[in-house]
């Protein structure tokens, strides 16, 4: 289990992420609503410490990301940043996914995949033997030495899905893997993300695709202000929403 306590962000005195507390199951499938600046992305950017928090902590099991619990001699605690390094080895706990792909250019898509799991130090034939079972799972298997500028959206995203799966990690977050995407390219990426949560993997996807999330998701979040303004399962929070905000941003996306 993931667990986020406390969270908050401030850019100057605008408190993007303001006091969050969410609780993230090993095998469920989170699903993050929201308007337009209502912090989605800061809050999962602060789960593997892209955005490290100004108050509050993100815990995997028994370890908190990006920082330890350090007392002072006079018996106060505060939060102490990692080293890097360490900072590096938690985040291949979690795969990230971004809306706009961030593959690198100048390698294959076999290379994009295997280039994370050689860097920590798998041997590159193995990471490249992974690699390609990761691009098969992904329905790539003939686009392995492709680059990214050679492959349309959804395969760069499927491409992007494979190498966040790479290091194996117990959570995998994805920030509107499909909102880049031409209309017709959605399904395939859906379909790919679908099947992930088929297979137990936990994610927290952020989208605006209600009919994907109403399918794949255990527990739905409706973000606003960088609050949670509603959460429960997605007949609840999609169907029946409580909240006044919620029903109007749910009317505004259909
Ligand atoms: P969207 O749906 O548009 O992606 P979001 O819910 O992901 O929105 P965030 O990207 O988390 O929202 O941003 C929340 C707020 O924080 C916005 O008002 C944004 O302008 C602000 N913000 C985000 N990053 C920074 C930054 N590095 N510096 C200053 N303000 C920032
Ligand atoms: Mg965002």
């Amino acid at each position: 289990t993931i667990s986020i306590r406390g969270a908050v962000k401030a850019y100057g005195d605008h408190r993007v992420v303001d006091g969050i507390d969410l609780d993230l199951p090993a095998g469920s499938v989170t699903v993050v609503i929201g308007p337009s600046g209502s912090g989605k992305s800061t809050l999962l950017r602060a789960v593997n410490h892209l955005e490290p928090l100004d108050r509050g902590v993100v815990t995997i099991g028994d370890e908190t990301i990006g920082v330890r619990l350090h007392r002072g001699r006079d018996g106060t605690a505060r939060y102490r940043e990692l080293p890097e390094r360490t900072i590096l080895r938690q985040r291949a706990r979690i795969g990230f996914v971004f809306q706009h792909f961030n593959l690198f250019p100048h390698l294959t898509a076999l290379e994009n995949v295997a280039e994370g799991p050689i860097a920590q130090g798998v041997a590159a034939d193995v990471a490249k033997q992974r690699a390609r079972d990761l691009l098969g799972q992904v329905g790539l298997a003939d686009r392995a030495d492709s680059r990214p500028r050679q492959l349309s959206g959804g395969q760069q995203q499927r491409v992007a899905i494979a190498r966040a799966l790479a290091l194996s990690p117990e959570v995998v977050l994805l920030d509107e893997p499909t909102s880049a995407l031409d209309p017709e390219l959605v399904g395939e990426v859906l379909g790919v993300i679908r099947d992930l949560a088929a297979t137990g993997c936990t994610l927290v996807i952020v989208t605006h695709e209600v009919a994907f999330a109403r399918e794949v998701a255990d527990h739905v979040v409706f973000l606003d202000h960088g609050r949670i303004v509603e959460q429960g399962q997605p007949a609840e929070v999609l169907d029946d929403p409580r909240h006044p905000r919620t029903r109007s941003f749910l009317a505004r996306l259909r």
